[in-house]
């Protein structure tokens, strides 16, 4: 054995012994015994404590997802308003981009969501509900059946039904129906 491996052993050994040594004294002496079994004893309230932030803190996360389902059920209601209510689904014809729109308003059966359909622009000089065709350039234009009279290049129909879904949404339906 070289003279640090000694060394070594002999801290070890010394180690272990005055460890079991204190082990020892700490158990025959009611004081050390006691103190052992405070820290036992706030051990197990710290660990039960954490078990109980726990479930507190499941508790929470399960009342505030109730309370947002909740929420936003409340908020569901007040956007889709009862069909009493409904006053825009009068809202069926208006001048968007110069030329007299109509159309009509369909239920989703699926959603529940209301929907403009049959978008058309109306003739402004016969009054009749004009046919709808795509030009060779995929411009959108217009023709009357009646008197034949045509619009060309108009806003396609997407763009019209967003701008109606938004008077809906903006109030500014109110002032044309
Ligand atoms: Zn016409």
């Amino acid at each position: 054995m070289t003279k640090k491996e000694i060394k070594v052993a002999v801290v070890t050994t010394v180690i272990s012994v005055s460890g079991t040594a204190i082990y020892d004294f700490i158990k025959e002496k009611p004081v050390f015994s006691s103190l052992w079994n405070s820290v036992k004893w706030i051990w197990t309230t710290v660990f039960e404590f954490e078990l109980k932030l726990w479930y507190f803190l499941l508790g929470l996360v399960i009342f505030v997802t109730i309370k947002r389902t909740i929420k936003s059920k409340k908020i569901d209601t007040v956007i889709i308003p009862s069909e009493e209510m409904i006053d825009w689904l009068m809202y069926k014809e208006d001048t968007i981009d110069s030329i007299k729109w109509k159309w009509d308003w369909i239920k989703n059966p699926v959603d529940g969501n209301w929907n403009a359909k049959n978008i058309q622009p109306i003739c402004n000089k016969c009054q009749t509900k004009m046919h709808l065709s795509k030009g060779v350039w995929y411009d959108l234009n217009s023709e009357c059946p009646r008197c034949d009279n045509q619009y060309r290049n108009l806003k396609g129909i997407e763009k019209i039904e967003s701008i109606i879904i938004d008077n809906v949404q903006r109030g500014f339906y109110k002032s044309k129906i």
